[in-house]
């Protein structure tokens, strides 16, 4: 695979996404609700495994951070920005729309209102200037009037078996952007609004990349020709070229994890992994690693309306 670091200019990129081809989207509330792996809970288990259990099987409310609802906030505005005309898609725009963006968000999850005290309304002006900044960082990298994307937000989901898997692995996840070229070539872009250390979350962004490079190449026939990682926060993109090889070697990656968490679900030792990224686990009050205890393993629910769904993910896994 060859890694280019480089911030391009927005001119490279009018050519590259035009003519939107109609892609199946999916939206079955029966495959919704089959298990399945996502990038961000592969990436949990990956990390630790007890930190997926919470999450994934037991199911404990997070509490949500500031930073985690402002790239929500960012990825729904730059959502709506590429519904405007293309002339309209100005920061101007953008700006306009995070304040009636985070009302949405609030009237849909009242509890984020707690990120912020009445005592202090400073501090929620301050946070939505933060995201209007980071919506300013994005044009200066590329160009929304000069962009067609084909989709924005694209759930898009695979079944794959790779050779010496023990059974098929199903993918879910939801794609930022995806640029189609005329000649077919296609580009997955993903926005970072910024939490993780760049050096651990640039490897996990590269894992949810070459995922969702795998699940298009299974559901359309074509590697994708670039995985472009637009970071927000420090305004630098990131741009990957994938190649078949390398993605069958992922998917095998991919089965493996997935083998080790049905391990890991039949027995119920999903053990805590240790790692700078703790500071961003909710969880230390039931972590042995932090002087906690994990409830009792529920087990993992056999009865299909029960199962739980490693793939959904909410708006805040998308944030970043
Ligand atoms: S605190 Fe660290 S070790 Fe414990 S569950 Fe969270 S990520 Fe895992």
């Amino acid at each position: 695979m060859s890694v280019q670091q480089a911030t391009e200019q927005a001119t490279e990129e009018a050519t590259a996404s035009e003519v939107p081809a109609a892609a199946p989207e999916i939206d079955d509330e029966s495959t919704n609700r089959r298990p399945a792996l996502s990038p961000s809970r592969a990436g949990d288990f990956k990390q630790c495994p007890l930190l997926y259990r919470l999450r994934v099987v037991d199911r404990i409310p997070e509490t949500p951070s500031p930073v985690m609802v402002r790239g929500t906030v960012v990825h729904t505005v730059l959502e709506q920005l590429f519904q405007l005309p293309p002339a309209e898609r100005v920061p101007a725009a953008a700006a306009a729309l995070v304040e009636p963006t985070w009302q949405e968000l609030l009237a849909a999850e009242p509890e984020l209102a707690a990120m912020f005290e009445e005592s202090d309304p400073d501090r929620l002006a301050q946070w939505l200037t933060s995201a209007q900044e980071l919506l300013d960082s994005y044009f200066r990298l590329e160009d929304p009037s000069r962009l067609h994307p084909q989709s924005c937000e694209l759930r898009v989901e695979a079944e794959i078996a790779p050779n010496g898997a023990a059974e098929p692995v199903r993918l879910r996840g939801f794609i930022d952007r995806l640029d189609v070229a005329p000649t077919g070539e296609i580009r997955i872009v993903d926005y970072k609004t910024g939490a993780a250390p760049r050096e651990v979350g640039e490897a996990r962004a590269l894992f949810q990349m070459k995922f969702y490079a795998v699940v298009l190449w299974r559901t359309r026939g074509v590697v994708p020709r670039q995985l472009r990682l637009i970071y927000l926060s420090d305004q630098q993109m990131l741009t990957y070229t994938p190649d078949e090889v390398e993605l069958t070697r992922f998917e095998r990656t991919l089965a493996a994890i997935w083998a080790a968490i049905m391990r890991a679900a039949r027995t119920g030792d999903f053990r805590p992994s240790r790692s700078r990224m703790c500071d961003y686990c909710d969880f230390h009050a039931l972590c042995p690693e932090f002087g906690g205890t994990p409830p009792p393993y529920p087990g993992w629910p056999i009865d299909s309306a029960a199962a739980p769904d490693p793939g959904r993910e909410s708006p805040l896994d998308r944030a970043d």
